[in-house]
């Protein structure tokens, strides 16, 4: 018998197009490992939410792989050290892996090809991260021409198969349970609105993709309206890697729409963030510009009402009922519509004057689909800090956004205690329901005004 090849999964939990397992497979007996390393990506080991998708998504995989004759091996702990342990016992030849690009992540695949031989391959983005460069050879900073290089460089590589067959080594490692790694909340279990707003699982992210395909002609028109609620929500699967963007691509590429021409735009949006981090590796946790260090942000940490305004926004209780809608629909199901995220990021930022990485924080714990490239990238973006942003200066209007976006709908959905009004005064409830809806932390004139002082004030121009 050929000697067993390790398949190293980490954000490619699925066994369709994922060229690791597809090779591994194809040279020798089969040993899946996933590693729960906690220490590795610092401050950006798995949040809350991203704890309970995984579990599923950990248990869902193993049960395809049993269903095949195979199983997935779970540890936890370095990383590598526990792949050369595994390797050790099993007397593997290779590791096989799918790359990724976290700062972490390149670090971990660097250490391991210095004492394993480790095969590395291009998975989990339209095009491998790297690949689409400037007439110089360097990389694009701006998302507008690299999306442009991108649709000049697509169509993407063809999606694999997964594998005809799948044998087992002779002995199996041991394996640590999935119970015992208690990555689904108990105490208390504030999971209920997840497990009714998901499935999680490759097969699940199949399914969300064909009835993807009966609405992605419209989503020029609906992407933008919170209570149409016609966005794929396929960005979970796609950061767990239960389904990869060239599967997407290909299913849908028949479309000629401006929908379909619209989505495509998205998932190089996604390509995009991840080019990010690969040239910034500290994208999540430092201003691109470098001149707003200056700028004198409320800080929670030492600030009273700072606190309070941040404790009411993560609550949803700000007054501002599409802000609220948003953070409620966090808090209930892990995701927020796209729309609804940019709003509520600038208004911590702008009206509270809250440093963007305690929201990158937030939703960092919070969002099912918290990704490190993609949550620091819409965060600097909001900001005005970030490499390719919007200005800072730009402030968004809450009620105004709330009124053009038509999110009666949605606002009445997640904040219940305004279902029974009608519009203007859902998007901006009148003085009598006080005392069963928050008033407003901060005036929207007020709110603003603070930001821009602060603005200017960095810029040396108070
Ligand atoms: C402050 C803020 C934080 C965000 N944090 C995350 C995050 O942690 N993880 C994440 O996946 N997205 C993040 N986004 C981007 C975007 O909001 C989500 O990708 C989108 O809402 C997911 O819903 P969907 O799958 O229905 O998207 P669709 O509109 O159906 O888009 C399809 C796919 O394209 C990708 N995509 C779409 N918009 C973006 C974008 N602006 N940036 C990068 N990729 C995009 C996603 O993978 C998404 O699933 C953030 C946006 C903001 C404003």
């Amino acid at each position: 018998m050929s000697s067993p090849q390790i398949v190293w999964l980490r954000r490619d939990l699925r066994l369709g197009d994922n060229p690791a397992l597809y090779h591994a497979a194809r040279q020798g007996p089969v040993i899946a490992v996933y590693v729960l390393d906690d220490v590795r990506p610092g401050s950006h080991a798995y949040g809350g939410a991203s704890r309970w998708w995984l579990h599923h998504s950990l248990a869902s995989l193993a049960r395809s792989l049993e269903a095949r004759g195979s199983r997935l091996i779970l540890r936890r702990g370095d990383a590598v050290e526990e792949l050369c342990k595994i390797a050790g016992e099993s007397g593997a030849e290779a590791v096989h892996a799918n790359r990724h690009y976290e700062p972490w992540w390149r670090k971990a695949q660097g250490e391991m090809k210095e004492r394993l031989d480790l095969r590395l391959y291009d998975a989990n983005y339209l095009l491998p991260p790297g690949t689409v460069t400037t007439g110089s050879g360097g990389p694009y900073k701006i998302y507008t021409p690299f999306s442009k290089a991108t649709l000049e460089l697509l169509p993407p590589r063809d999606a694999l198969p997964e594998p005809e067959a799948l044998t087992s080594p002779e002995s199996w490692p041991a394996s640590d349970d999935l119970a015992d790694w208690q990555l689904l909340p108990t105490k208390p279990d504030w999971a209920g609105g997840m497990r009714e707003f998901w499935r999680v699982g490759e097969a699940a992210a199949h399914e969300r993709l064909e009835w993807w395909e009966d609405h992605v002609d419209d989503y020029q028109e609906d992407r933008n309206l919170p209570s149409v609620d016609k966005t794929s929500q396929l960005s979970p699967y796609l950061h767990f890697g239960e389904i990869s963007p060239v599967q997407i691509w290909h299913a849908l590429k028949h479309k000629r729409s401006n929908g379909w021409r619209t989505f495509e735009k998205e998932l190089i949006w996604r390509d995009y963030a991840q080019n990010a981090i690969c040239q910034f590796p500290r994208y999540a946790l430092d201003n691109y510009r470098d001149e707003f260090d200056k700028i004198e942000w409320r800080d929670p940490a030492t600030d009273e009402t700072a606190v309070r305004d941040l404790k009411a926004w993560q609550q949803g209780r700000t007054g501002y009922p599409i802000v609220d809608a948003g953070m409620r629909q966090l808090w209930q199901t892990g995701w927020m519509h796209n729309r609804v995220r940019m709003i509520a990021a600038s208004f911590l930022i702008k009206h509270l004057l809250i440093d963007w990485r305690v929201g990158e924080r937030w939703f960092w714990d919070t969002l099912v689909d918290a990704d490190y490239a993609s949550n620091a990238t819409n965060w600097q973006w909001v900001a005005g800090t970030g490499v390719d942003s919007n200005m800072f200066v730009r402030i968004m209007a809450p009620l105004s956004q709330s009124e053009k976006f038509d999110a009666a709908g949605y606002i009445r959905t997640y904040v219940p205690e305004l279902a029974g009004l009608d519009e203007p005064f859902v998007h901006d409830p009148p003085d009598h329901m006080r005392g069963q809806y928050p008033e407003k932390i901060v005036g929207h004139r007020e709110g603003r005004e603070r930001a821009l002082a602060a603005y200017k004030a960095m810029k040396g121009e108070r």
